[in-house]
């Protein structure tokens, strides 16, 4: 075991990590808090750059069987008026797709390809890590079975990667006047609701504005025999409340069904469609400072752990994934120490560009820009508020500042990946 990278998370970047490094041959093993890996969560969106990660570890077939391969980005204001509307994924000429999948089955077919190729026991849940130590040979990682469990454990290895997410214990032991994720002012419910397709039936669409209300709409997985999908919703408002953030905080429709309630469109009905919800989960929008550094020796961090960002750019997922392919690609060409300096060098400044452009000007300042310019009124013409050269200059800003723009991913390699 003195040989392996320890991976600290069963999450999106950690199994990653783990199918990446057992690619390239580099042994690993990863440890979970939970006591086993269930999926969770509720929708993610993977772009361009993170599935030609994925299909170079042979996951696209897998994942075009589970997710909505999504064609289309679709805005509105708060009165249904059509804004802009753009292709995404191969449909606007990426090598790749873009996929919409349900977290967890995401994270389901990361494990069990895991799992196929590196082995059960490469896997171990139940292990909460409290924290790491090393020397000049290797680093010592301890565990306990929970968060606040016993039966204390330490395992030795190579290095030490933090895939625990946003309330990482290794970047607060790194970090220790860090303080808690940073509140946005912008509170959020999400749910899933069974709905007929709404318009592609593959559409990716965003509505109305934070400081009245903002809906995030996608279909998360395929019609099922009685024509309806499963689609993700998340009701994004402006409210001055900080609530601790868990996943899995039930929410309640009276918080904010009422700022949607004339949002009778003829592409949806909102208000019906969120009643219809399976369930309703809240949480506030937050992120961190982006840090100065990651790679302490032997140990590191990756994705939330490295750099939590509101989601407004769909790049949570997408970020780890790349980092994962990084940190895969320097440990192969150096030694330890100086591949996670090399990783740090490669991904750090990166990342810190998206967190606060996602805090400034993610794809939905598109809404922003046109509930400014029209005062919140209806428009006659999208033309007489903004221009379409306008939307797309502000919506492909942010695709360069991402790392996906067409013309920036074509002919890049996957080296890592495929090694
Ligand atoms: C339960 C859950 C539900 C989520 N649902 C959504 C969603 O619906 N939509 C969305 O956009 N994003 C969701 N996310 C976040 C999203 O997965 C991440 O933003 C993104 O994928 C980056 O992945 P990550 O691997 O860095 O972090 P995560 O995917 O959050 O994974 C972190 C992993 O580390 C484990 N862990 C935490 N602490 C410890 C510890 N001390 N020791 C060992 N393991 C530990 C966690 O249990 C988890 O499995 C969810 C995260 C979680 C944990």
């Amino acid at each position: 075991m003195g040989d392996e990278v320890i991976i600290v998370g069963a999450g999106i970047g950690g199994l990653t990590l783990g199918l990446a490094l057992h690619h390239a041959k580099v042994p690993c093993r990863i440890f979970e808090s939970a006591p086993e890996i269930k999926p969770i969560g509720v929708g993610i969106n993977l772009l361009p750059h993170a599935t030609k990660e994925l299909a170079a570890l042979g996951l696209e077939p897998a994942l075009a069987n589970a997710a909505i391969t999504t064609t289309d980005a679709t805005f509105f204001n708060r009165f249904g008026q059509l804004i802009y509307q753009e292709p995404l994924g191969r449909a606007a000429g990426y090598e790749h797709p873009q996929f919409s999948i349900h977290r967890g089955d995401l994270q389901m077919i990361l494990f069990d390809a895991f799992v196929a190729r590196a082995g059960a026991d490469k896997v171990v849940a139940g292990r909460h890590c409290l924290g790491v130590e090393q020397d000049e040979a290797g680093v010592t990682v301890t565990f306990v079975d929970g968060p606040g469990g016993g039966n204390r454990e330490t395992v030795c290895g190579r290095v030490a990667v933090a895939c625990d997410g946003i309330h990482s214990v290794i970047r607060k032991q790194f970090n220790p006047d860090e303080g808690e994720p940073r509140y946005s002012g912008v509170n959020m419910w999400r749910g899933v609701t069974h709905w007929k397709p709404i318009l592609s039936g593959a559409s990716m669409v965003r509505a109305g504005w934070l400081s009245h209300g903002k809906m995030v709409i996608y279909p998360i997985r395929r019609t099922d025999a009685d024509g309806l999908q499963l689609v993700n919703w998340v009701a994004e408002i402006e409210t001055p409340n900080y609530r601790k953030r868990d996943w899995n905080r039930p929410g309640s429709l009276d918080d904010f069904l009422p700022a949607f309630a004339d949002w009778h469109f003829d592409w949806l009905d909102v208000p019906a469609f969120i009643c219809a919800a399976d369930s309703v989960l809240e949480f506030p929008m937050v992120d961190q400072d982006p840090l100065p550094r990651w790679s302490f020796g032997r140990v590191t961090l990756l994705g939330d752990a490295a750099h939590p960002m509101v989601p407004r750019g769909s790049n949570g997922a997408g970020q780890a994934i790349l980092d994962a392919r990084a940190l895969t690609a320097a440990l192969l060409e150096y030694e330890p120490v100086a591949a996670l300096a090399a990783y740090e060098k490669q991904r750090l400044e990166a990342t810190t560009r998206i967190v606060l452009t996602n805090r400034s000007n993610p794809p939905d300042a598109i809404l922003r820009e046109v509930f400014l310019r029209s005062q919140d009124k209806p428009f006659r013409a999208i033309e007489d508020v903004i221009s379409r050269d306008e939307l797309r200059a502000l919506s492909d800003g942010y695709k360069r500042i991402a790392g996906y723009s067409v013309d920036g991913l074509r002919g890049q390699g996957a080296q890592a990946m495929q090694a």
